[in-house]
Formats: structure tokens, sequence, C-alpha cells
């Protein structure tokens, strides 16, 4: 199989609930700030029980894909999300929030 990026109309805030950030080995949840979560088997948050869903990686910024393939390998089940386009995407949220728009 090869990859394709789609773009695709997505809940933002459905993402950001569900989401884990993953480095090498460990990840991170933005819910509870609960750092080193190994990733085998991973479904919820050892902290918080949220549910992961979707998946993004510093390291993939820029596209780059052997991060994204690697992470795919170890979490098959989760969605990963444009790590450029999460940010973006966040930071206008939250801009938007500041302002009230
Ligand atoms: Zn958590």
């Amino acid at each position: 199989m090869d990859y394709i990026r789609v773009w695709t109309e997505m809940d933002v805030r459905e993402v950001q609930d569900h989401i884990i950030m993953v480095e090498d080995k460990f990840g991170h949840c933005p819910g509870c700030r609960q750092i080193g979560i190994k990733l085998t088997e991973l479904d919820k948050c050892p902290g918080c029980g949220r549910e992961f869903r979707y998946v993004t990686s510093k390291d993939a910024s820029g596209g780059k894909s052997d991060v994204v393939m690697r992470t795919r390998k170890k979490l098959p089940d989760l969605v990963f999300v444009d790590y450029d386009d999460y940010i973006r995407i966040t930071g206008k949220k939250k801009a938007e929030n500041l302002f009230n728009v």
C-alpha cells in the first residue's frame, strides 16, 4: 500500500478530543498532559481515559512521510493527522475563541 494525503472535512473539536501526540517511542496526551505513554496496544489514555482515534507527530512536520509510516505501523487503528494542519487549525481556533469571533 502507498500513502497519499487526502483532505477531508473534519470537526476539529472531535480531533482535539481524541488525539495523541507521539514522538519516537512514546506518546503525549494533550488532554491530561501525561507523557511517556507506551505506544503498544494503545486505545485509551492511561491518565484520563480519553479514547485515541487520531495521532500526529511533530517529527512529521513538513510532511516527513517516513515518520508517518513508522507511526502508522505502530498505531494502525489511528488516523494520522497532518501536524502542520493540526497546529494551524487549532491555533486559528484558539485565536477565534480569544477574540470571540
Ligand atoms: Zn490523558
